[in-house]
């Protein structure tokens, strides 16, 4: 039986944004204006991920001078490497980068990039396939990811391309296990904040120990709604959660059951026909069409 390791982890729900520009690439703001303005907002940790590249000076944005005794950082960036089957840059999200990277070369893929981050130790995610139409072919080349970006805010408000989710489900319905998360990707030059984010468990708001629990799966993701629990049984899921009109659990292909409603707030789903599909992962959406969504499990 699989559990899902956001809810059978000990510890508690820490808020993050893992996608964010400053000025220091192509963001509006000043590093520290964008720490403060998502520690105002309530966020216990955020990931400043400026583009890893030449133009910028290869910036990895040390954001340790902005942590507070409730607020935390973990460096990282978006990483780029020529070339997606369209012929665009690649652009990798690396959660948890040494200060020191080594820049890009001219000749180093996208595999090889990714897998030095994972090699420094990083959560790398695929950012936002939607918005540059990136392939499963592409996806199959980047060994080791830790996640696909289902939810890109930036991408959403400015070309309505902020799904990941078929790639996501393709990626996993040809064998791999990969996960999921939500994000930003602000830049503030826009209300591209405070959209997508991952509530991660952890034992304390540290940056080694969120990125553990992110390397591991112990999060889940949201516009929104809050799931309190997830437990996967023999045939069937129990979900609890804040007040939805959609609780629904999904797998390979068209495999899917569900609860429609209004103001549910604890469903059992039958997991049979899901379960066959060798995967499971839940959505709850709330009145105002705002998701949630947990990581995949697999059987
Ligand atoms: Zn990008
Ligand atoms: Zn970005």
């Amino acid at each position: 039986m699989p559990h899902d390791p956001a809810f059978a982890t000990p510890g508690r729900f820490f808020k993050g944004n893992l996608h964010t520009h400053s000025n220091r690439s192509d963001g509006a703001l000043a590093p520290e204006a964008v720490c403060a303005a998502y520690r105002e907002a309530g966020y216990d940790f955020l990931a400043l991920t400026d583009h890893f590249l030449d133009k910028y000076g290869f910036p990895i944005v040390d954001t340790r001078p902005f942590r507070t005794n409730a607020f935390t950082t973990i460096l990282g960036a978006e990483v780029h490497a020529p070339a997606t089957s369209l012929g665009e840059l690649w652009h990798l999200l690396a959660v948890g980068l040494p200060s020191d990277l080594a820049p890009t070369t001219k000749d180093e893929t996208a595999p090889d990039l990714a897998k030095r981050c994972l090699a420094a130790g990083a959560f790398l995610a695929i950012a936002h396939p939607g918005w540059y139409g990136l392939t499963k072919a592409d996806a199959d080349t980047i060994e080791g990811a830790h996640a696909v970006e289902i939810y890109n805010h930036t991408s959403q408000i400015r070309t309505d391309r902020g799904d990941g989710g078929v790639l996501l489900d393709q990626l996993n319905a040809a064998g791999r296990r990969i996960g999921l998360c939500a994000v930003d990707d602000a830049h503030f030059h826009c209300r591209d904040y405070f959209g997508g984010f991952v509530m991660v468990k952890a034992v304390d708001n540290e940056p080694e120990a969120l990125l553990s629990s992110l390397k591991t799966g112990a999060y889940y993701s949201s516009q929104g709604p809050v799931i309190e629990s997830v437990a996967y049984g023999e045939d069937s899921v129990e979900i609890a959660c804040s007040p939805a009109s959609a609780v629904m659990v999904l797998g390979r292909g068209s495999r899917a059951a569900q609860h429609v409603g209004s103001d549910v707030t604890r469903v059992t789903l039958p997991l049979g026909v899901v379960r066959a599909g060798g995967f499971a992962r839940v959505v709850v959406a709330d009145n105002e069409g705002r998701r949630a969504w947990t990581n995949p499990v697999w059987w």
